[in-house]
Formats: structure tokens, sequence, C-alpha cells
């Protein structure tokens, strides 16, 4: 029986401390640490763990250099700090990292008042990085556009090692207990509380095998992200605050052999900047920043996004990179919290990074608003304080980290080894194609067509995966193949054009 068969038996009927909704990094984090201070906490989300926003971050783990031009210097103090401590205490997930930022005299900032404002940058993260300075000879000259100039400034923040996505599902898999546990692909149909025993009697549906069952849970926790006042509305929770989306677009390409470290450029625009960074044998083009009112299309890669993106490409990038070397898109909505009156009208990266923890007046109900990956340990910090007044830990002693170490195989293309599927299905939750290719491993953004390969060579490879799949219902092998190339031409083929596909 793999874990999520096992879990979804063990959760029937049970009581649970806590009950998390939305498995990205907020949940994630707040999973981890109430597990590991004793309470009995139960995470659902509706789809895969990580399937939101957080599978389509820049990964970094930094002091948000860029909320300086807000003049917001307690949050960029507050995420410098986190930005330390997860380099500190995660040293197995986050690696310390240079960054170059590129002034541009043209249509950007002063490379001197750029240097001033790194010396401020790390004075506010206490000196803890190595001290930004110019550099005027490196590698990337190569391939980046001479008007920029010859100036560079070095400086240090935090990157994640694999990705966004993983670094969310270790949080999950490593805490899964008889008495802590998490499913996805599960939905709260309804939630009712009850006065008398002060507990919320929550109705779960399994999306993936059609179970139904109950369970109890002391608080609710709303961490879905940019659907959290969905999820409010639907069970009647009144909040102060709101989201209003930013929608953020990377694309990807084939990495330039001297590409190295990530490049910051100037977009000349709202003060705002694109960044180029490497990973893998890809480096990515981004990210867009723009208000979105609809989270379908806030998660849909459009072509004005890969028109804007290229656009600016060329103008940093001398390496010609066009529509047709596209190798992966990858696209976000930044859930930003702001009063419910608030009626956006401006450019997003003006408002608010910061998160906002709202207790309901009436039940033990809590919303997360906002938050970053680069401040999920305060985030989680802050929420098990208020936790802790309201329920106790039912366990005495902290949950045990289950440290598993995954079997590994190779995919085609790929220097790095990645889990085998039946290792992810087994011990990861693993259900669908995407979830392997995109979140278990990096294979759909590193491997041209989400995995399938340019000229679809990959596919018997990709048939080999999917037959290692759990069956639910109706389905077959070949139909999850097909629902994936099926995807693969809706979200990645209509917009990328020149390859010669065969499916
Ligand atoms: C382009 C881009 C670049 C970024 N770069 C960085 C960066 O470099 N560093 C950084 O720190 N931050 C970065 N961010 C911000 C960061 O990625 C987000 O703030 C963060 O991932 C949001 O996490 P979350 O847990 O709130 O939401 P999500 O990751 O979206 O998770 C919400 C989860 O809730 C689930 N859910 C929704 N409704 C329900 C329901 N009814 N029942 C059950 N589950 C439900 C969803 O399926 C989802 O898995 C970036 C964002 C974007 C868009």
């Amino acid at each position: 029986m793999n874990i999520r068969q096992t879990n979804w038996n063990i959760a029937k009927n049970k009581c649970f401390d806590i009950t998390i909704i939305g498995g990205g990094i907020n949940g994630a984090a707040i999973y981890k640490k109430l597990s590991q201070q004793g309470y009995k906490v139960f995470l659902v989300d509706k789809g895969d763990f990580s399937c939101g926003t957080s599978q389509a971050s820049a990964m970094m783990i930094w002091g948000g250099l860029l909320y300086l031009k807000n003049l917001d210097f307690l949050s960029v103090y507050n995420l410098s700090k986190d930005r330390d401590d997860l380099i500190e205490s995660y040293g197995n997930q986050i690696i310390s990292r240079y960054f170059r930022y590129i002034p541009n005299s043209e249509w950007g900032r002063n490379k001197y008042f750029v240097y001033l404002a790194l010396q401020f940058y790390w004075l506010l993260g206490k000196c803890k990085r190595r001290r930004p300075s110019f550099q005027q000879k490196f590698e990337e000259l190569s391939f980046i556009n001479k008007h920029n100039g010859k100036d560079s400034l070095i400086y240090q923040e935090g990157f994640l090692k694999q990705s966004d996505s993983r670094f969310v599902l270790d949080w999950i898999v490593k805490h899964q207990t008889e008495e802590s546990l998490a499913i996805n692909y599960c939905s709260i149909l309804n939630a009712t509380y009850n006065n008398k025993d002060k507990l919320w009697s929550l109705d779960l549906k399994d999306n993936f095998a059609r179970g139904e069952c109950t369970i109890k849970s002391k608080m609710v926790l709303n961490c879905a992200g940019v659907w959290t006042d969905e999820v409010n509305k639907q069970f009647r929770i009144q909040s102060p605050y709101k989201h209003v989306f930013s929608k953020g677009v990377f694309i990807g390409f084939e990495r330039p052999v001297s590409h190295r470290i990530p490049l910051i450029f100037e977009m000349g625009k709202n003060g705002d900047t694109l960044t180029f960074i490497p990973w893998g044998p890809v480096s990515l083009w981004g990210p867009t920043e723009t208000m979105e009112k609809s989270i379908k299309n806030g998660y849909t890669v459009k072509p004005d996004d890969i028109d804007f993106l290229l656009k600016h490409a060329s103008r940093n990038l001398n390496t010609s990179l066009s529509n047709s070397k596209i190798i992966s898109l990858r696209c976000g909505l930044r859930p930003l919290a702001v009063k419910k009156t608030f009626e956006a009208d401006c450019y997003p990266l003006d408002l608010s990074r910061n998160h906002r923890i709202v207790e309901d007046l009436d039940l033990p109900w809590i919303s997360i608003y906002g938050g970053k990956i680069s401040g999920c340990l305060s985030l989680a910090h802050n929420v098990a304080k208020k936790i802790s007044k309201k329920v106790s830990p039912s366990l005495k002693g902290s949950s045990p980290v289950v440290n598993q170490f995954p079997v590994y195989t190779s995919f085609p293309g790929l220097q790095e080894q990645v889990p085998t599927v039946d290792w992810c299905v087994a011990n990861e939750f693993c259900c669908t194609l995407e979830d392997y290719l995109r979140r278990r491993t990096n294979i759909a953004q590193w491997v041209s067509r989400e995995g399938l390969g340019a000229q679809a060579e990959n596919i018997e490879y990709l048939r080999g995966v999917s037959s290692c799949l759990p069956i639910f219902e109706e389905k077959n092998h070949e139909m999850y193949l097909n629902e994936y190339k099926n995807l693969v031409q809706r979200q990645f083929d209509t917009l990328v054009d020149g390859v010669n596909r065969l499916t």
C-alpha cells in the first residue's frame, strides 16, 4: 500500500488538533512546525502538494532587495533574517549563492546608487552574507549586450538546491506519522463547527479514488494561497483582508555554458528588474509582474507574457533567445495581502509582501494572507504562537522525522539522476505523470515540451513511467499518457513554435 492510501485509511474518523487547508509553502511550513511541537496535524490539498504558486517561484531565498525601493526597511530586515535562518538551518536544501546585479546607465539605476543600496541591504541583513562589491570581469559578459556596461555588483542570497516544489514536498513527506499526516487530491466538502464539543467536523472527498470520510479537528487553518478568499467564502468565514493577484511568468532556455550565477537586469520601468537564473541545464528568464483578476488566467501563460519577456531578453542578452528556443514555461500567481476595501490600481511590486494572520472572531479558524517562501519560518513561528494560546499539543514529544533515501534512475538527456516513479508513488504521494515530471523531479522544466522532448523522442520512456502509476476507476495507463500529451499541447505547443512535433 502506498503512503497516500495508508494515510487515507488512518485519517478516517480521526480527531486532529489542527487541520491545514493547502499544501503550498505556507501550509507545509506550518505543518512541519506544528508537528514538531507535538500537535496532531492534518494537511489536505485539493490538488497535488505545491501545485499552486509554490512550484513557480524564482527559488530565491532572499532578503527582498527590491522592496528597498518602497522604503519597506522592516520587511527587508525581517526577510533577511529569515533568509539567514533558512540557510543556517536547512543547508541540505538551501545554498548560499552569489548574485550579480548589472546596472544599466541607459534605462536603469546609476551603478554607484546600486552600490550604496546593496551596502545598505547588506547592513540590514546584519552583514551575515559577503559584502557586496564591484566586479568588472566575469564569464557572463560573453552573452550580455554591451550597452549594459562592464560593471557588475556581486552580493549573496540563498537559493533552493533542487526546486521549490521539492522543498515544499520534503517538509510534508518527512513528517508523516500515525498522528500527523497529509493527503493530496482531497477536498473538504463541508465544515461544521459544533459548539458543544468544540470541534470542527470536516467531510472529505478523495478526488483521485472517489472515497469519502469525515474527520474532526479543534482548529482549521486556511493556507490556500490565491484560493484563500474562495475557501473562506465556501465556509462563510469573514476577514478584514483579501488577496489581490500578481501574475509571474518565466521562460526557460538552454543554459549558456558560461552562465553560472543569477543575473539581475534593470527593466527600466516601475523600478523593477528581470532575472536570468541558471538552474540545471536551463536558464530561467523573467518573471513578469502583472495585476490579474482571474485565478484561471493567472495560471495560464499567454502570448503577451512571452512577447514581453522575449522583447526584454533581446535588450539585455545577445544569445538570440527566440520563441522556438523555449524549453519550458513557468507560471504562478502571487497572493498579495491587502485590506478588504483596497481597490487595485498600481504596479504590483508597490504592494507589501508581508503576510497577515487573521483569526476569526467567533470560530477557531485562522486564515493566512500573503507570505513568501523566504519568509516561511517566521510565518510558521507566528502562527504557532497564536495557536498555542487556543489549542495545546495533544502529544508530549515532537513527531519523528522520517529520513528515507530515494532510489534513483536516469532520464534521457539529463545528467542529474532522478528518483524513480515507483519510489515516488510509494513514499511521496505521486499520483499522475505531471506530479512526477513537474514536482517530484525537474524533468518537465529541464526537458523540452514538459519532458516529451522536442520531437516526442521520450514518449516510450514516459509510457514506462505511466505504467508505474496507480490506477483508479475506469482509467488505464495509456489514458494517463494521452491526458499528459493533451496537456502539453494545450499549455506548451500552442505558445511555442518551431519544433518538429510528432505527437
Ligand atoms: C514568478 C514568481 C516568482 C517568485 N519568486 C519567489 C522567490 O524567489 N522567493 C520567494 O520567497 N517567493 C517567491 N515568490 C512568491 C512565492 O512563490 C509565493 O508567495 C508562495 O509560493 C505562495 O505559497 P502559498 O502556500 O501561499 O500558496 P500556493 O503555493 O499556491 O499553495 C496553495 C495550495 O492550496 C491548495 N488549495 C487551494 N484551494 C484549496 C482547497 N479548497 N482545499 C484544499 N487545498 C486547496 C492549492 O492546491 C495549493 O497547493 C514568487 C512568486 C511568483 C509568482
